[in-house]
């Protein structure tokens, strides 16, 4: 079965997560009629209102209200300090939701980004900050009030050796989705994601979704065979009629170093 879903994007977006969706025989219609920015973007010219669950939500009902077909599509990316306070990580979200049945999917990648921010002193400096921005992403160039987008390496070079004659420059990631090779590789792995949960329907009422979302803690010590907290089940529960499974991890023990009564 054909399904035309509809998603308002801008930055190319809807190129990229289309092949997964193809897997269902599902095509996806841009419509470029609304500026998603509106919506609050994280290159900070709007605040954020809504949590980034909640606007690639709000972007997917608004897509298929105003396309009038049954499933809209959103997406959104944030980027934020990683774990344990380490690097930068970067969480894509793809919401779907079917207006008609009632439900709604979302695929997700979160991992580990290469956005950097530099503050330039000097044209030795600048090359070395720039020897490192992997081939295909743009930059950002501030100084003060003056703010220069979409900016090639080459252009961001030239353009920064000229600014540092008036004081320190600096320089950052363009996160926008077709200004950012490694940003488009994380929205298609969110985009998989969603085809293999679409794929995954309650056993009860068939409802797409039903995924083990959820990490239940206590796989014993291998040594004394205490709880531990690493995962020792998985519980996956349906948002339309609550039927619930709970499924063992592979892993029947875990390895004594993250017992509290082993190494504590
Ligand atoms: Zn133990
Ligand atoms: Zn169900």
């Amino acid at each position: 079965m054909t399904s035309s879903v509809a998603m308002l994007t801008r930055h190319d977006k809807a190129r990229l997560i289309a092949p997964a969706l193809s897997q269902l025989g599902w095509q996806l219609t841009e419509l470029d009629s609304f500026d998603t920015d509106t919506l609050g973007s994280f290159a900070g010219e709007y605040p954020r209102f809504m949590t980034a669950q909640e606007c690639a939500f709000r972007k997917a009902a608004l897509a298929a209200e105003l396309s009038g077909r049954d499933i809209g599509l959103g997406s959104e990316g944030s980027f934020s300090v990683g774990p344990f306070g380490i690097g930068t990580y970067n969480l894509e979200l793809i919401c779907c939701v079917n207006v008609a049945e009632g439900w709604a999917v979302t695929g997700r990648f979160y991992g580990p980004s290469l956005a950097r921010q530099w503050q330039l002193k000097d044209a030795a400096a600048l090359e070395q900050a720039l020897a490192d921005v992997e081939p295909g992403q743009h930059l950002l160039l501030q100084q003060g009030h003056y703010l220069k987008k979409a900016l090639t390496v080459a252009q961001a070079h030239n353009l920064a050796l000229l600014r540092l004659a008036n004081g320190d420059v600096t320089l950052s990631y363009d996160l926008r989705a077709h200004l950012s090779p490694q940003r488009r590789l994380h929205i298609q792995q969110a985009a998989d994601d969603l085809a293999r949960r679409l794929q995954s329907y309650c056993p009860e009422c068939s409802t797409p979704g039903f995924w083990p979302d959820k990490a239940l803690p206590g796989l014993p010590c291998e040594a004394c065979g205490v709880a531990t907290n690493l995962t020792r089940h998985r519980r996956a529960c349906c948002q339309h009629c609550g039927h619930t499974t709970i499924t063992p991890v592979a892993a029947r023990h875990a390895s004594q170093q993250y017992c509290q009564e082993c190494n504590p």
